[in-house]
């Protein structure tokens, strides 16, 4: 069988590869560069699950991701040198104001029920454990300790998914600009890639990904304009989508301050093994804008000095931004879209794509292989949300 994948992100990846690991071919169609939208852009941070006590299928693809992440990371650099940065490092949860004591209550009570390995920390044990902290974190903020949570290095891990699919043999297309895709009868039939130049290329294929991130909705729009053309009722958005800039920050200290990841509120910190320590991120909804701005970027660095005060301006390397594929209830798409019996849709994860990759290209491995998934796929169905115009 052969599938072709239009986006080359951690999810079009991450389907290529388990596909061709499956023994079918696949293609995959990117417009600009391969894993350099919020696959790149993103933290890379693993939240902990727990798969004996998950109900709702979210809990499931989480559960499923956790179990596999580790699996990947060891196949990734066993087959490309590539180490991702996968590691258990913890994840260290404060709260300075009253909001942020609130949301983390909220939090905690959710790992109680989910028993996900969780404990506050006292202060003697913050001073101990996080000595960096311990002037910034006063006596009446509150700790939490939550040992399961992981990272890997995104935009190691994207490099090691390229390496691998070229290793497998998946054809990388990438700079392809936007490719059109043809469609008749409730099937796909084939992608043209640059249509308008003098040497448009065809890639036909058995069946057929989107990928795209925030844009798949636009693509989706694009492809049930022409199957209106054919008399379908498409009427409303398809794919109602919603692209979530996250600024970012990232500071090279000569050694890094602790392992864990540390979370306050909506921002985070993380630092990597070699000294380098990303602070993220803003949370905006402006379209499909990636430019940073000023006064994101200074709220950002205010923050992280109040809470590293290592982090001085000195250290910052760089900042950039990307958009976060946003869904209108939070869930990801992930099934056959509306009208067609071979386009499947695996995007919308908003804060966890790199998280729930893993699972996620299992899921649609197993869909375009057309056989029923281990997870139930219902609320994550692209037609759930269509919205009448
Ligand atoms: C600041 C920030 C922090 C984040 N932190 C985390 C985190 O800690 N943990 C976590 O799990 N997730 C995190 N995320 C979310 C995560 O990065 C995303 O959910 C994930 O990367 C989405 O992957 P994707 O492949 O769907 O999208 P993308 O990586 O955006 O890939 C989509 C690709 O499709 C391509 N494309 C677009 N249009 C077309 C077209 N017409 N034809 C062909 N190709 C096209 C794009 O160029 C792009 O390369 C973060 C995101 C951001 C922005």
């Amino acid at each position: 069988m052969k599938i072709a994948i239009i986006g080359g992100g951690v999810i079009g990846l991450s389907i290529a590869w388990e596909v061709t690991r499956r023994g079918h071919q696949a293609v995959v169609i990117e417009k600009s560069r391969l894993g350099r939208g919020a696959s790149w852009a993103g933290a890379g941070i693993l939240p902990p699950s727990n798969a004996a006590t998950a109900i709702h299928p979210m809990e499931h693809l989480e559960a499923r991701s956790d179990e596999l992440h580790p699996q990947w990371a060891q196949r990734l650099k066993e087959e490309t040198g590539i180490d991702n940065g996968f590691q258990t490092c913890g994840g260290l949860y404060v709260a300075r104001t009253t909001g942020e004591r609130a949301s983390l209550l909220g939090r905690a009570s959710e790992w109680k029920e989910r028993a996900i390995p969780f404990h506050e920390l006292t202060r003697a044990e913050l001073s101990d454990q996080f000595p960096a902290l311990s002037q910034t974190v006063q006596d009446n903020a509150m700790a939490w300790w939550a040992p399961g949570e992981t990272q890997i290095c995104n935009p190691h891990h994207v490099q090691a998914l390229i390496s691998a699919c070229r290793k497998q043999g998946v054809e990388l297309l990438e700079n392809c600009g936007e490719p059109k895709i043809l469609y008749s009868n409730d099937t796909v039939t084939q992608i043209t890639i640059d249509p308008n130049s003098s040497a448009p290329r065809a890639i036909s294929a058995d069946a057929y990904c989107l990928t795209a991130g925030p844009w798949s909705g636009e693509i989706a729009s694009r492809f049930l304009g022409q199957a209106s053309d054919q008399s379908v009722d498409t009427e409303g958005d398809p794919l109602p989508m919603l692209p979530v800039r996250g600024q970012m920050l990232l500071y090279k200290l000569d050694t890094a301050p602790f392992a864990a990841v540390v979370n306050e509120g909506t921002r985070y910190l993380v630092p990597r093994s070699d000294g380098h320590v990303l602070f993220g991120a803003t949370i905006e909804e402006v379209g499909f804008d990636t430019s940073t701005t000023e006064s994101g970027i200074a709220n950002l660095t205010e923050h992280a000095q109040s809470l590293l005060p290592q982090l001085s301006e000195n250290c910052l390397v760089k900042t950039w931004a990307g958009l976060r594929p946003g869904t209108f209830d939070g869930f990801p798409y992930i099934g056959p879209l509306s009208h067609s019996s071979n386009l499947f849709v695996a995007t919308g994860h908003f804060k966890a794509g790199l998280h729930l990759s893993p699972g996620t290209a299992e899921v649609v491995a197993d869909l375009v292989e057309q056989k029923t998934p281990k997870i139930d796929l219902r609320p994550f169905a692209p037609s759930r949300t269509k919205v009448s115009s």
